[in-house]
This record gives structure tokens, C-alpha cells and sequence, in this order.
């Protein structure tokens, strides 16, 4: 049924698919009082994914690195509407978003920011065995398994082959999802079950598996072999061009890249980092555009982050999309939001002018999208880190694997946190972990 004629908006409908880094960065960024908006997402939460790993280990509380959409939407000054459903479809020709429920939604304007999933590139048996690292719940997942194997542990001999292989962890991945993950384990078996239960700790064992002959291939090679050599020295084992090929049960075989020799890995936990696959809605949209988007690896858009056969009606921003020097990161969906708030904004006052001249001349202000790369950071374990930053074009520093390091990785996510309540709370657990350890 239509609305009451008083409720009826002559607002432009601005629909933002996701609740990740780019859609609450263009929330927060932008004058929400000028678009009719609608948040569409499953996750009725932002999550600060920088810190994801570190929850499972309780170094920070899962709690801690979630912030409420409801929170966020209210801090604006119009009203937006937060539909918590999943886009399955959508229709660029009549500008609709087809969500869960056969549902449509009408846009004039779409930001598809639906992020992306982990890519298991069809290993048969990962979905069935394998835990991931992606959204809050995986952490919650992690942390109970890890919980019940350690206490299963305590029931078998020590030192015997069954309680070896239930205290295996393996990791699968060595970009830094996979190395964070594996550090925050190992800091975790080192600092806290080694002092209740040394004999315990003793007969665990964190893999880290990476199908290349390094781990780190953002950073350069003095950086990565000083994480490579830091975990080692942490207890971690590392087996570099390892592939794996398959999981059967709670066993995985990875093939050496140099000998073709085929190795079974017991596990009592598995970890899949192995980075992002498209999600289906992305894949849906591509095969909408069959003329344009025929990237398999992401969502085609111009240097304004319109989507290539929709310029004008959609825009796509952070993992979902492909492009030339964007890398899948938090700091690119971040800087892709607050540009796009900024050209929605000038696009509002371009439509509520008559002037042609001034839309002209307002549509020529509407630079391309200019990312600036601040450098990347990684923990590995130990309170130590690899930081690679860049202050500006011509400034940048590297430090890695001194406590200094640690405390400047701390900084920079302090810094990042989209939230003051996400902030403190950050800063409380870290304090805490700091006197009374993990639980
Ligand atoms: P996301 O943040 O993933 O958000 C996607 C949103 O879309 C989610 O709300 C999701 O629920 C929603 N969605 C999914 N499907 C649908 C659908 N069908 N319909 C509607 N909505 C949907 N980057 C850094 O720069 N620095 C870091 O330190 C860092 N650490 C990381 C640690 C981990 C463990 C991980 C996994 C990633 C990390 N990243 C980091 C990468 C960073 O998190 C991503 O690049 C970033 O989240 C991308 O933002 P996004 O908005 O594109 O997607
Ligand atoms: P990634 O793509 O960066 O790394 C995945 C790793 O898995 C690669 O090194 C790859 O060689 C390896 N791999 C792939 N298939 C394999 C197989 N079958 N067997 C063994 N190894 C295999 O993925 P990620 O770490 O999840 O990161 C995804 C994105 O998020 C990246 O852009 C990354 O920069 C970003 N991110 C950044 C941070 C940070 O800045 N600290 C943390 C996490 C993620």
C-alpha cells in the first residue's frame, strides 16, 4: 500500500547494502538528513575485523569489538530506516533490491558494500572441518572449541600421540588474518596455559600453513623474515610451500610445492585464512551487467566507484569490488566511504538546483576517488608486530619486532576504532589481560 501522503518522502531513495567498513564509514561520514535512507544487512553490528583474532584468546572481548547499528544510525542527524535482511538479488534496470522474504526495495540511488566471504577455492572437506576467521561469531566458535579440546586434553596421558594431535592447531593461510591468528594461539598457550598447566601447554602445537615460500607477501622481504623468524622463536610452526590439497576428518594433506611430496597433518583444530571469495549476491549482480562486469574476482567500477554498466545509480565499494592499486582492506573501504558521502552530498545540491550552470560547474567538483595508501601493520605474537607506515607520500617508517612495535600497533588501532565505546572498552582489555591475564 502507498504511504500517507505526509510520511511520503521527495527525498532521494539512498539504499546501503552491508553494515561493514564502507557502509557505516559513509553513514557516519554523511548529512543523513538529505537522502531517504535504508541500511540493508544480516549483521545488525559493525565489527572492528582488526581485532577479530585476538578474540578468541579473550586479549580483547568479542563484545568489545562490536558496535550496535541501531547505536550507529541514531548518531545522524535524519532518520534511517535499518532492515535486518539479506539482498539475494539485485535488478539494475528497475533499481531494486530483491531481499530475503521476496521482499523488493526500491533505490534511486544503491551502495553495494556487501563485503566479501572466505575463499576455500573448492578444497573438498574445509567447510565441513575447518573454522574461519571473518565475523565475531567465528571467534565465539574458535574460543569454545579451543576451550573444550584443552579440557578434553586433561583427560588424556601426557606426552601421548591422541592428546599430541587434539592440541594440533593448525592454520591454514599465511597472509595476516592467518599470522595474527596463530600469534594471538600461541601467546595464549605461552601465557596462560603454560602457568597453570605446563604439561599441557607442552603438548600443543600451533601450524601455520602458506602455500608460498614466504608468509607477509604485502610487506618487503626483511619485514616478513623477521615475522617468519619471530614466530618461529615464539614456538609456532611454520611450514612454508605447503598447498593444501584436502581435508578428511581431522586430517589435512598438504603438498610440499618444491617435492610434490604429499604430508597428512592431524588437527584437533583447524583454521581457514586462506583470503576472500566473492559472495552470491556479488556474483548475481555480475551476471546482471554480463557486459561489463567480467571480473571474476570482483565487482568492475570507474575511478568515481561506480559500478561499470550502472554508472549514475550504483556505486560499489570496499571487498565486493576489483580494482587496479584497491587492495581488500579495511583502510581502503574506510576512505572509499568517506568519499562517496562527500560526492552523495554535492550530488544532493546538484539535484535541487535549477542552475544548469551550477550543476555544471558542481558536477565538475566531483573529483575521482584517490586512495592513500597508509602503510601495513601486523601482529605476530610475543607483544611485537611489523608496522610499515606512511605518514605521507614521501614519509614512511618501518618497525618491527621490538616492544616499541607493539605499542605503536596498539596506537594505530586505538586510533582506527570507529567508536569511543569501542575505544575504551579495547583499552580496558588490553589493561586487564596486562594484570590479571586471559581468561
Ligand atoms: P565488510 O566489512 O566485510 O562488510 C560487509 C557487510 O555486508 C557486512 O555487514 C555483511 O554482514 C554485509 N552483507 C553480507 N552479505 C550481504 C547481503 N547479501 N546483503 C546485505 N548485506 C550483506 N583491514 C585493514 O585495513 N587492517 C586490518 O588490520 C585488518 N584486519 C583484518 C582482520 C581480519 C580477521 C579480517 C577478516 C579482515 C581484516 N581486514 C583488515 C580487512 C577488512 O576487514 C576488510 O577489508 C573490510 O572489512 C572490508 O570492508 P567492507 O565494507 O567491504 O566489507
Ligand atoms: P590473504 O589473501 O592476504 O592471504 C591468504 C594466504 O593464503 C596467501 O598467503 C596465500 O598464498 C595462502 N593460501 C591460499 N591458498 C592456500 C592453500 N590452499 N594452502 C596454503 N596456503 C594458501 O588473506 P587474509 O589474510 O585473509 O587477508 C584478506 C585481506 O584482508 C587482505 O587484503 C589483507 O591485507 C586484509 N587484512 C589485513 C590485515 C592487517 O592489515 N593486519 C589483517 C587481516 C586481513
Amino acid at each position: 500500500a502507498p504511504l500517507p501522503v505526509e510520511t511520503q518522502s521527495n527525498k532521494k531513495k539512498l539504499v546501503i547494502l552491508g553494515t561493514g567498513w564502507a557502509s557505516i564509514t559513509l553513514l557516519k561520514s554523511i548529512d543523513t538528513s538529505l537522502y531517504d535512507i535504508t541500511v540493508i544487512s544480516p549483521r545488525d553490528h559493525f565489527l572492528f575485523t582488526p581485532l577479530l583474532p585476538s578474540a578468541p584468546v579473550s586479549t580483547v572481548a568479542v563484545e568489545s569489538i562490536k558496535e550496535d547499528v541501531s547505536t550507529l544510525i541514531r548518531q545522524g542527524s535524519g532518520k534511517v530506516t535499518f532492515l535486518q535482511k539479506e539482498a539475494l538479488d539485485v535488478d539494475p534496470q528497475n533499481k531494486k533490491v530483491i531481499v530475503e522474504g521476496d521482499k523488493a526495495v526500491d533505490y534511486d540511488i544503491l551502495v553495494f558494500s556487501v563485503g566479501a566471504q572466505p575463499n576455500t577455492f573448492g578444497i573438498p572437506g574445509v567447510y565441513e572441518n575447518a573454522l574461519f576467521m571473518k565475523e565475531a561469531n567465528d571467534a565465539v566458535i574458535l574460543k569454545a572449541k579451543l576451550k573444550e579440546n584443552l579440557q578434553k586434553a586433561t583427560e588424556l596421558p601426557a606426552g601421548s600421540q591422541e592428546r599430541k594431535d587434539l592440541l594440533s592447531m593448525i592454520v591454514v593461510g599465511g597472509g595476516p588474518t592467518g599470522v595474527e591468528t596463530a600469534a594471538e594461539l600461541q601467546d595464549y598457550i605461552s601465557e596462560e596455559v603454560a602457568k597453570w598447566n605446563p604439561e599441557l601447554a607442552a603438548d600443543c602445537q600451533i601450524h601455520l600453513v602458506e602455500g608460498l615460500g614466504n608468509i607477509l607477501g604485502m610487506f618487503d622481504q626483511k619485514m616478513y623474515t623477521l615475522a617468519q623468524d619471530h614466530l618461529k622463536k615464539n614456538g609456532v610452526a611454520l611450514k612454508l610451500n605447503a598447498m593444501a590439497q584436502k581435508v578428511v576428518g581431522n586430517t589435512i594433506t598438504v603438498k610440499d610445492s618444491k617435492t610434490q611430496e604429499l604430508v597428512d597433518m592431524k588437527f584437533g583444530i583447524l583454521i581457514w585464512a586462506t583470503g576472500n571469495g566473492t559472495r552470491p549476491v556479488t556474483a548475481k549482480l555480475m551476471s546482471r551487467l554480463p557486459e561489463t562486469q567480467n571480473n571474476r574476482r570482483g565487482l568492475l567500477i570507474n575511478q568515481k566507484l561506480e559500478l561499470l554498466g550502472a554508472e549514475g545509480s550504483i556505486y560499489a565499494l570496499g571487498d565486493c569490488t576489483f580494482h587496479k592499486g584497491l587492495v581488500p582492506t579495511a583502510q581502503v573501504a574506510h576512505q572509499e566511504g568517506e568519499y562517496l558521502a562527500k560526492v552523495l552530498e554535492t550530488r544532493h545540491i546538484i539535484d535541487n538546483t535549477d542552475n544548469d550552470a551550477v550543476k555544471a560547474s558542481l558536477a565538475k567538483t566531483i573529483k575521482d576517488f584517490d586512495y592513500f595508501n597508509q602503510g601495513a601493520l601486523c601482529y605476530i605474537g610475543g607483544e611485537s608486530a611489523i608496522n610499515d607506515i606512511k605518514m605521507s607520500k614521501k614519509i614512511e617508517f618501518k618497525l618491527g619486532g621490538s616492544f616499541l612495535s607493539f605499542k605503536v600497533w596498539q596506537c594505530a588501532y586505538l586510533a582506527m576504532a570507529v567508536t569511543w565505546r569501542t575505544r575504551f572498552l579495547i583499552a580496558c582489555d588490553w589493561i586487564k589481560v596486562h594484570i590479571v591475564g586471559r581468561q
